[in-house]
C-alpha cells in the first residue's frame, strides 16, 4: 500500500508524515525513512519540520539509495526531490507499507516533475491512497493576513510573485514561499 501526503508548502505533511512513522515505530514495526539529499535545510540526519520535530532518517541522493534496507514501513519525505525511478522503486514494494510526502504542484500551479524528468508525481499519487492537507493563506492585505484555505504554494523574491523560473527547486523557508489561497494565487495566464 502506497500513501501519498501532499499539499501545498506548510501544510504540515512532514510533520504528519512523522507523526505517522513514529505511529508505526511504536506498533514495533520496522521503519526507514529518507529524505532526498537536496534537502538539507536543517540537518542531514534527521527530517524536521519547519516547527522543529524531527525523526532519525537517510539521506538519499537517488532513487537507487532507497534500496537494501530491511523495513516492514517505508517513509519518503519531499518525494518530488527525487528522480522518476523512485515510481518503480514505490511499485515494487508496495507489500509493505510506504508512505511518501510530497508537493503535488510546483509554484507555477503544474504538476510537480520528478529530477531531471518530464514525468512528475501525479504517476505517484495515481497508484497511491492520497491525502490532501491544507495550509492558511499568509497574503497580506493592509497589513492583515488572508487566513483562508491555502492549496498553493506562491514563489516570492523580493515580496513579489515570480510565475517562471528556469530553476523549479530552490530551497527556502518562509522568506521565499507563501502559502497562498485560489484567490491570492498569481499565476500568469496562458
Ligand atoms: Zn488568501
Amino acid at each position: 500500500m502506497i500513501e501519498f501526503i501532499t499539499g501545498c508548502m506548510f501544510c504540515g505533511k512532514t510533520e504528519e508524515l512523522i507523526r505517522r512513522m513514529r505511529r508505526e515505530s511504536i506498533s514495533g514495526k520496522k521503519v526507514v525513512l529518507f529524505k532526498p539529499k537536496i534537502d538539507n535545510r536543517y540537518s542531514e540526519e534527521y527530517v524536521t519540520t519547519h516547527d522543529g520535530v524531527s525523526f532519525r532518517c537517510i539521506t538519499a541522493e537517488n532513487s537507487d539509495d532507497l534500496y537494501g534496507y530491511d523495513a516492514d514501513v517505508i517513509g519518503i519525505d519531499e518525494v518530488q526531490f527525487l528522480d522518476d525511478g523512485v515510481v518503480r522503486f514505490c511499485r515494487k514494494f508496495r507489500n509493505k507499507l510506504i508512505i511518501v510526502s510530497g508537493l503535488n504542484t510546483d509554484f507555477m500551479g503544474k504538476p510537480f516533475k520528478f529530477k531531471d524528468s518530464e514525468r512528475h508525481v501525479g504517476e505517484l499519487m495515481a497508484m497511491s491512497k492520497v491525502y490532501y492537507l491544507s495550509a492558511i493563506c499568509t497574503y497580506r492585505e493592509n497589513g492583515e493576513i488572508c487566513g483562508r484555505e491555502a492549496n498553493f504554494t506562491q514563489r516570492l523574491a523580493n515580496g513579489k510573485p515570480v510565475y517562471h523560473d528556469d530553476k523549479l527547486v530552490v530551497i527556502g523557508g518562509k522568506e521565499q514561499y507563501e502559502a497562498r489561497c485560489e484567490k491570492h494565487f498569481v499565476i500568469e495566464e496562458n
